[in-house]
C-alpha cells in the first residue's frame, strides 16, 4: 500500500521547497537558509526543528502559496522579523512590525553592559530613551525585577508596540512615556540612562538594505552623530550623582562617543565591543 509520502511529488516536500526558496533568497539575504526556514516554520506553525526532522513531509498547496508569498516579500527586502511578526532578543520573544526597528544582536551588548552596572539586590531606576520595540527596556526589566524602568519614544506607534510587548511578557516594573529624548522624563533623576539612538549617517550605503525599517530610528544628522551628542549633552541633568549613561553607536563612532562623554564631564568612560568585536557601546 503506498503511503501518503509516496504519492507526494518530490518537489512539494519540505526539503525541496526549502532548497528552492534558499536559492531565491541568496541575492537579498546573508542568511538565506535561515530566512527560508523561519518563514516556512511560521507558515506551518511549527518550530524550525520540525522542518529538519520531517523534511520528507508534503507541504499542502495552500501553505506553499502562503510561503511563496512571504519569500517574494523577503526578496523585496522586508525583514523576516516583520514577516513572521516576532523576533528573539535577549531571552525575550518580541512582537515587531514596520513601526519599529528589528532588534539587533549587537544591542544585546548594551543590555549586558547595563546589567553589569545595575545592582541585583537593591532598587534602581533606569530610563531607556527611544525604546522602539521596547527590547532594551524589557530585557533590563526582566533581568532586574528590583529596577523600575521608564521607556520613552517620540513615536506613538513605537510605544504601542513596546507597551504590547510589556503586556505579552507580563512585566509590570516598566512604564512608558511619549516624547523626544529628555522631553518625556519630567524632573525625575535616574540611576541610569540607556539609549540605542539613530546613528547611521544619511549617505551610509548600508541604508539601501534597510528601506523597510523606520528611517527616523536609523538615521541621524551630522554624519550620524547628532542624537549621540544630544544625549551626552543632556543626560547629566537627568542622572543622580554617580549615575550611568550607556549609549549604543556605530563601530566607527567609539572615539567620537568617548570624546563627547568626556567633554560633558562623564568619568570612567569606556567602550565595550559587540559580538563581532567592534566598538559598540560607550558608557560613563
Ligand atoms: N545597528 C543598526 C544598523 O546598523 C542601526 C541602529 C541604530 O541606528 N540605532 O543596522
Amino acid at each position: 500500500m503506498p503511503t501518503v509520502l509516496d504519492q507526494t511529488d518530490a518537489a512539494d516536500r519540505i526539503r525541496q521547497v526549502l532548497t528552492r526558496a534558499t536559492a531565491r533568497l541568496h541575492r537579498v539575504s546573508d542568511t538565506p537558509e535561515l530566512d527560508a526556514g523561519l518563514l516556512l516554520a511560521h507558515v506551518l506553525d511549527k518550530p524550525r526543528s520540525f522542518l529538519f526532522a520531517h523534511g520528507g513531509n508534503a507541504v499542502a498547496p495552500a501553505k506553499r502559496a502562503a510561503f511563496e508569498a512571504l519569500v517574494e516579500r523577503r526578496r523585496a527586502g522586508e525583514p523576516v522579523a516583520y514577516l513572521v511578526g516576532t523576533w528573539g532578543f535577549w531571552s525575550l520573544d518580541l512582537a515587531v512590525d514596520a513601526r519599529v526597528l528589528v532588534p539587533r544582536p549587537d544591542t544585546e551588548t548594551l543590555v549586558e553592559t547595563a546589567l553589569s552596572l545595575l545592582p541585583t539586590d537593591q532598587p534602581a531606576t533606569v530610563a531607556d530613551l527611544g525604546t522602539g520595540s521596547g527590547a532594551i527596556a524589557l530585557a533590563i526589566a526582566r533581568e532586574r525585577p528590583n529596577c523600575r524602568v521608564l521607556a520613552t519614544d517620540a513615536s506613538r506607534d513605537a510605544l504601542a508596540v513596546a507597551t504590547h510587548n510589556a503586556e505579552r511578557l507580563a512585566l509590570d516594573n516598566i512604564d512608558f512615556a511619549e516624547g523626544d529624548w529628555f522631553a518625556a522624563l519630567g524632573d525625575t533623576r535616574f540611576d541610569m540612562i540607556v539609549s540605542n539612538p539613530p546613528y547611521v549617517a544619511e549617505d551610509d550605503p548600508h541604508l539601501t538594505a534597510l528601506t523597510h525599517e523606520p528611517r527616523a530610528a536609523l538615521v541621524a544628522d551630522d554624519n550620524g552623530c547628532s542624537c549621540l551628542r544630544r544625549l551626552a549633552e543632556g543626560a547629566a541633568a537627568y542622572l543622580v550623582p554617580g549615575g550611568w549613561l550607556v549609549l549604543e553607536h556605530g563601530p566607527d563612532q567609539g572615539f567620537f562617543a568617548r570624546h563627547v562623554l568626556g567633554r560633558c564631564g562623564f568619568r570612567d568612560v569606556r567602550t565595550d565591543q559587540d559580538l563581532g568585536d567592534r566598538p559598540r557601546v560607550t558608557l560613563g
